[in-house]
């Protein structure tokens, strides 16, 4: 998660952490190398609109507590706005700016008609009862509701929001409106407009992209050694699709530790144990720390957790050909260099973890027409548009001689940077 102060947004090393800072440098560079005129970094370097609320909810001992909540609209010149909502105790306004400049980049690698939005309540589900996450998502949605909708800005699950927050959502939405709006958010359960495929579409992604840069380092995936930060919705399921395929995952984490087994995990065993929060070290005697597991000897890394996990202090000491960022942000500029310059192929957040997103897309456009497909469908779609997504950063890449970051923000602002123009707000 984002850093809080000045002191703890720098690292030992002195970079800066601070991932609004870092998003904001990069989106500079990628406006220059296309040669925008200042002024379209001007308008692109913060979200148009963002709303911070206060949300006061009955706990169930009777107590009321007010929770914060903001909601980030980075730019709305493409179309409506879209992006997850996360439950975090670290969540920050700056950090959920950063989140929705990300969606706006994702949106526009893998071309969909949208910008990018972004939420977050401060609060740790992990020590709330249900009913109290029921009232605490019916209240974020009554304190946003005039700034979102299905044309405006349309919500979905982030870190530790999942299918059931959406559903509560979805329904406290159609309260106020008086008409039935599945359209309003994604994520939601298949019997309330969800779509198939959409749960596992972030790590379906992850596995293409990991699928991708394997061949560009010709790397074959069977018997390929795997670590992946993380045992979420996006780090679970990619666990399982990786040794699907034949590679051997052998370290997994989540906030708490680490596993580590040189042979390869049993991952419907792990799958099997975790709870709902992805939590699963908790159950085994011997554990490795985090920062042990990111620096483990192996073909392909994958951080699917939080923000800042490989940076100027570790990133020498990472012995991957390949790091795949499942998560959002989790590489500091500093360190991208360092592996950049090392030959490690870098394939940066906003297109790799841009499957979720695409199926939210499928999700809205199949609410809108009330016709649904089956999960076949949605896989080709995902696949069609995600390798030819990154055909295109590889391709940018190298043509412009940038690292993958760099081609991904080229890439990713240039459909909102030209939509801004024909507005004529540039
Ligand atoms: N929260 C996810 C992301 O960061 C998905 C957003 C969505 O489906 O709209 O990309």
């Amino acid at each position: 998660m984002a850093q809080q102060s000045d002191d703890s947004s720098r690292a030992k090393t002195g970079e800066n952490l601070d991932v609004l800072v870092s998003t904001q440098t990069v989106i500079k560079k990628a406006l220059d190398k296309l040669g925008y005129p200042e002024q379209v970094f001007e308008l692109l370097k913060e979200p148009l609109r963002v709303m911070h609320v206060r949300i006061p909810i009955r706990m169930d001992d009777g107590t009321v507590k007010v929770f914060t909540g903001y909601r980030a609209q980075h730019n709305d010149a493409v179309g409506p706005t879209k992006g997850g909502v996360r439950f975090h105790p670290d969540v920050t306004e700056s950090e959920v700016k950063a989140l929705s400049i990300w969606m706006s980049l994702k949106a526009g690698i893998v071309d969909l008609p949208y910008g990018g939005g972004k939420g977050g309540i401060i609060c740790d589900p992990r020590q709330m009862s249900f009913r109290e996450l029921e009232r605490l998502s019916r209240g974020y949605v009554r304190a946003i509701s005039q700034i979102v909708g299905p044309t405006k800005d349309i919500p979905a699950p982030d870190v530790f929001t999942n299918s059931q927050i959406m559903a509560w959502m979805m329904d406290e939405y159609s309260r106020i409106r008086e008409f039935d709006s599945p359209g309003f958010i994604t994520g939601k359960p298949l019997v309330l407009g969800g779509s198939r495929g959409r749960e596992t579409a972030t790590a379906k992604g992850v596995t293409l992209m990991v699928r991708e840069a394997a061949k560009k380092r010709d790397i074959s995936l069977n018997g390929a050694r795997v670590v992946i930060q993380g045992f979420g919705n996006a780090g679970s399921f990619l666990a399982k699709f990786m040794s699907d395929s034949g590679a051997k995952v052998i370290g997994i984490s989540d906030a708490y530790g680490a596993l580590h087994d040189d042979e390869g995990l049993d991952i419907d065993y792990l799958l099997d144990r975790r709870d709902s929060f992805g939590t699963v070290t908790n159950l085994f005697k011997e554990t490795i720390s985090n920062q042990e597991l990111l620096e483990l000897d192996c073909d392909i890394l994958v951080p699917a957790a939080v923000e800042n996990q490989i940076t100027a202090a570790n990133a020498h000491k990472i012995k991957a050909k390949i790091v795949v960022e499942a998560a959002n942000g989790p590489t500091t500029l500093d360190a991208t260099r360092i592996l950049s310059e090392r030959g490690v192929l870098l394939v940066p957040d906003v297109l790799a973890s841009a499957g979720g997103v695409t199926v939210s897309y499928f999700e809205w456009v199949q609410n809108n027409q009330g016709y649904y497909w089956s999960e076949e469908e949605v896989e080709a779609k995902l696949e069609e548009i995600m390798v030819k997504s990154f055909e295109n950063v590889y391709r940018t890449s190298q043509t412009r001689k940038v690292d993958m970051r760099l081609a991904a923000y080229m890439v990713g602002v240039r459909k909102m940077a030209e939509a801004s123009r024909f507005r004529g707000w540039v």
